[in-house]
């Protein structure tokens, strides 16, 4: 009989972003791993992925903290590889965005450069369950390989977001966007993403999980205590010990199963071997979280109908919205679901439900956190 070697999470507690201690910690953690020296090779060309939805101050964890970059390309730096970085964010200027997160001063500091993720090459793929041509970042492709620093956090279409979706914005600018319209059912996303990880395969992830986000993520939820820094080779193992941690069923993310069906890794804590910290007492059953299915409906008039009195709609505070106009804009569908329907731009846009595909695009990038994800009745009572 063969046996299958499990994969391999490291859990390594932290409790601070002091440098000095998050260093020790991603040291702690890829020592149980053995070494950065298992993924990379003196003289090769290696891009660290960020987590950096928009350039974001540290304290409102956004963004993949300074000190876990900090820490990260000081040891690449010493095995005297090349080292980049880059996001391709939700909107703004990268360098500008990578200043806000602070993580451009320390790139700066370390001479780390800063990798072009405006423009893109088309690439194939021939092996994906889905999805089988990306734009991908120049960045991402001149160099030799990824090493991604997903920051844990709440996400409106998968539930949460770790490892294997921080590989998305390794697609430039709006290309991003078309794919909420391509693929508006949920696991069709889903399933994008994982080809996205089969395609990139990033050698190595470290996930920010020091101070996470819950509530209203991934831009305006609440920053959120967890203390600790997760190392794996495996996305989808990784993100289901993160999700056994806010005690989240890993199959409601949808990467999880078709991760593993599409031979990306395992969410199956049977396969999974943590070392490190024993992660029971590191649970947070107080952690804010959707802890239910995603439901899987797309196009067409029968879904569309089911899709508006099941899936959670995006509500406008008006109280707290601004009018920037920032989630009209960067609505994907068209004719927009988000507008100016009142015909001025004094009031607060409105949704037009029946045109709204549930990307949720609006919610995660609105800046004032004015909009929030509203469950129907029957929404509530099917998704009991
Ligand atoms: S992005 Fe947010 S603040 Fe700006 S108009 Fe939309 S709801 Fe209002
Ligand atoms: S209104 Fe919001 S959730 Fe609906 S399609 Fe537009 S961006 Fe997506």
């Amino acid at each position: 009989m063969v046996t299958m070697s499990k994969s391999k999470v490291a859990v390594i507690k932290c409790d601070t972003y002091d440098y000095d201690q998050v260093y020790a910690a991603v040291e702690a953690g890829l020592n149980l791993l053995g070494g950065m020296a298992n993924y990379v090779t003196e003289g090769e060309k290696i891009l660290i992925k960020p987590n950096v939805l928009i350039g974001s101050n540290p304290e409102k964890c956004v963004c993949t903290h300074p000190s876990v970059f900090r820490a990260v390309g000081t040891i690449l730096k010493n095995m005297r590889v090349t080292v980049s970085y880059g996001d391709s964010s939700g909107f703004g200027k990268s360098e500008a965005n990578m200043k806000r997160a602070g993580l451009k001063q320390v790139a700066d500091e370390l001479d780390i450069v800063l990798a072009d993720f405006n423009k893109g090459t088309v690439v194939s793929h021939k092996e994906a369950l889905l999805n089988k041509r990306f734009i991908v970042a120049n960045g991402v492709l001149e160099s030799d390989g990824l090493i991604s620093l997903p920051k844990l956090k709440t996400h409106g279409l998968t539930r949460f977001t770790g490892a294997v979706k921080n590989q998305f914005g390794c697609i430039p600018g709006l290309n991003k966007g078309q794919f909420h319209v391509k693929l508006a059912n949920p696991f069709d996303f889903a399933t994008m993403l994982v080809d996205l990880n089969t395609l990139l395969r990033p050698r190595l992830y470290i996930m920010d999980g020091i101070m996470a986000m819950e509530g209203n993520g991934p831009r305006t939820g609440r920053p959120k205590k967890l203390g600790v820094l997760l190392f794996s080779s495996d996305p989808v193992a990784l993100d289901s010990v993160a999700c056994r941690i806010i005690n989240l069923n890993p199959e409601y993310v949808p990467t999880s199963k078709l991760g593993e069906k599409a031979g990306l890794g395992t969410y199956h804590p049977d396969n999974i071997e943590v070392i490190g910290e024993d992660i029971e007492p590191l649970i947070d059953k107080s952690f804010e979280v959707v802890r239910k299915p995603v439901i899987p409906v797309s196009s067409g008039w029968l879904r569309t109908f089911i899709r508006n009195q099941l899936c959670p709609k995006p509500t406008i505070d008006e109280s707290i919205c601004t009018n920037c106009g920032k989630c009209v804009k960067y609505c994907p569908v068209k004719p927009k679901a988000v507008n100016w329907h009142r015909g001025d731009k004094i009031r607060p846009p409105t949704y037009k439900y029946e045109q709204c595909i549930r990307c949720y695009c609006c919610q995660e990038l609105c800046p004032e956190g004015a909009i929030f994800l509203r469950e129907s009745l029957p929404g509530r009572i099917f998704n009991r």
